[in-house]
């Protein structure tokens, strides 16, 4: 059988489709983001239904396919005119649609979507359910649509369905569809029936539109070693495909280098010459912009696809949670609890206002402020004095005030061979103090971001003892980010 997540599958690779097909073990398995992603769309789907009240829900029942297909039917025989998950098996493929309403011109068939934003996929999506539909003789179809969240959105008191979506008329599209549909069914059900998997190379699908969960059955095992080509500083996928292909996988095959980007360079030669690459001009020329004290600084941010909080919008970045370590002048060397400041907002309440206020509190008047990746923060400064316009003068001051620490590495001022390629402090901190288990991301419940999020907002639904728990955890894991910043620096000033 094959339901529309598989065709899905399938269209982005069909060796995947047939791993899946023949439940082989997921070697590369989602992450927690894409589990929540996937319960983003469930807390979307029920709000679409707002769009149709008064809807019948067709149930899922586990392996029942006909049976939901019968039920389904049986409610538009007795007259129903909204439909939620109105479940569709035909000639061994089996959909469900998010809603269907009835009009005087025939039915009206809605995909819904937790982004903001109709992807191609999207539309594809919406085609398997089209052509299986036009199957149905009973059924008088009008016009597809796939809806998405209006990223403008902000929410009032409650959500309002037809403004917090926005719709695409993709009928015209589906009807042109049609025959790929067709021939793409017919090979998914040849590939169903082989024993033998199908020869798919690798290549830009396998991360598009979605991770691979079987990226270590097909990918080179040395991919991520610190010779791989295919950890080249901002190589196109495709490029490095084509040297992988041609069988140059290490920089050690790579003979002529005038063709790599200054960067690329510095990784090559960096590797073969066992030694850090450094100019020290770059990195002078960026330590002699930082003043005393300096603020080391970064935010955690969740978002919501569905906004629960007044001016929030469907997926905006809600910083929860800062870090500050404060040198005060050059010979001032740093404890990681020692000058530091931290908040966790109450996450049972909108954090806007109160981080902005302890931020106000606790930030020194003067200095730098040094980030990592500095957009990030000083975009969140600007969504906080959005929302807090009586503090804004006093936020938006935080901004004219940032350096971002990446700059001396992006800029070329040092490469080692171990960033493997990307200067995320997750990589360049444990290159520059290796064998630091005070500074190593891998001590830590919360290693990343992502983690640090979902922690953020599971603290809803946890008990008080719980909760606090996960408030330690987010306070070692942000705690550590601003300290790392403060490790490395200390290194550039060593140099
Ligand atoms: S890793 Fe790439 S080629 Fe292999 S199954 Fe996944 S998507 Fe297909």
């Amino acid at each position: 059988m094959i339901s529309k997540s598989s065709f899905v599958l399938g269209n982005q690779c069909q060796k995947s489709f047939w791993f899946k097909h023949n439940r082989y073990p997921e070697t590369n398995p989602s992450d927690e983001a894409a589990q929540e992603r996937l319960a983003a769309g469930d807390e979307v789907g029920n709000i679409s239904k707002m769009l149709f009240p008064g809807g019948e829900e067709v149930p899922y029942i586990k392996g029942k396919h006909k049976d939901m297909f019968d039920i389904t039917m049986e409610k538009i025989s007795e007259g129903a005119k909204k439909l939620y998950e109105a479940s569709f098996y035909i000639n061994d493929i089996f959909i469900r649609v998010d809603l269907m309403n009835k009009t005087k011109d025939g039915w009206d068939v809605y995909e819904v979507k937790s982004s903001t934003s109709v992807k191609d996929h999207h539309r594809l999506d919406a085609s398997l359910q089209w052509h299986v539909l036009k199957q149905i003789p009973k059924i008088k179809l009008n016009r597809l649509y796939v809806i998405v969240l209006n990223n403008k959105y902000e929410k009032d008191s409650e959500i309002i369905p037809h403004d917090f979506f926005k719709k695409e008329d993709i009928t015209d599209i589906a009807n042109e569809n049609e025959p790929v549909i067709k021939q793409n069914i017919i090979s998914l059900k040849e590939i169903s029936s082989s024993k033998d998997k199908p020869e798919v190379e690798i290549g830009s699908h396998c991360n598009k539109p979605h991770g691979c969960v079987y990226l270590d059955e097909c990918w080179p095992n040395n991919k991520n070693e610190i010779n791989s080509v295919f950890t080249l500083y901002r190589l196109n996928i495709n490029k490095k495909i084509n040297l992988y292909r041609s069988g140059i996988d290490t920089f050690e095959k790579i003979l002529d280098i005038s063709s790599y980007s200054n960067i690329q360079k510095k990784q090559i030669q960096a590797y073969k010459t066992k030694t850090p690459i450094i100019d020290k001009n770059i990195v002078n020329d960026f330590i002699n912009k930082v003043k005393y004290p300096i603020s080391y600084f970064d935010f955690e941010t969740f978002t919501d696809a569905v906004p629960i909080y007044i001016g929030q919008r469907p997926h905006m970045q809600m910083p929860f949670q800062y870090s500050l370590h404060i040198q005060n002048h050059k010979d001032e060397k740093l404890k990681i609890d020692e000058n530091h400041y931290e908040f966790i907002a109450n996450h049972h309440e909108d954090p806007r206002r109160s981080i902005a206020e302890s931020m106000i509190e606790n930030f020194p008047a003067e200095g730098t402020i040094m980030a990592y990746n500095q957009s990030f923060e000083k975009k969140c400064i600007e969504s906080l004095a959005n929302h807090c316009p009586d503090l804004a003068d006093a936020l938006l001051s935080f901004n004219e005030r940032f350096i971002d620490l990446i700059i001396p590495f992006r800029g070329g001022g040092y490469y080692e061979s171990n960033f493997k390629g990307s200067f995320s402090i997750k990589k360049v901190l444990p290159a520059l103090c290796p064998d630091n288990k005070e500074l190593d991301y891998n001590e830590l419940d919360i290693s990343n971001g992502g983690i640090a999020s979902s922690a953020y907002k599971k603290m809803r639904d946890q008990s008080i003892q719980e909760s606090e728990k996960t408030r330690e955890k987010l306070f070692e894991y942000c705690r550590l980010d601003t300290y790392a910043m403060y490790a490395i620096y200390e290194k550039l000033l060593g140099l």
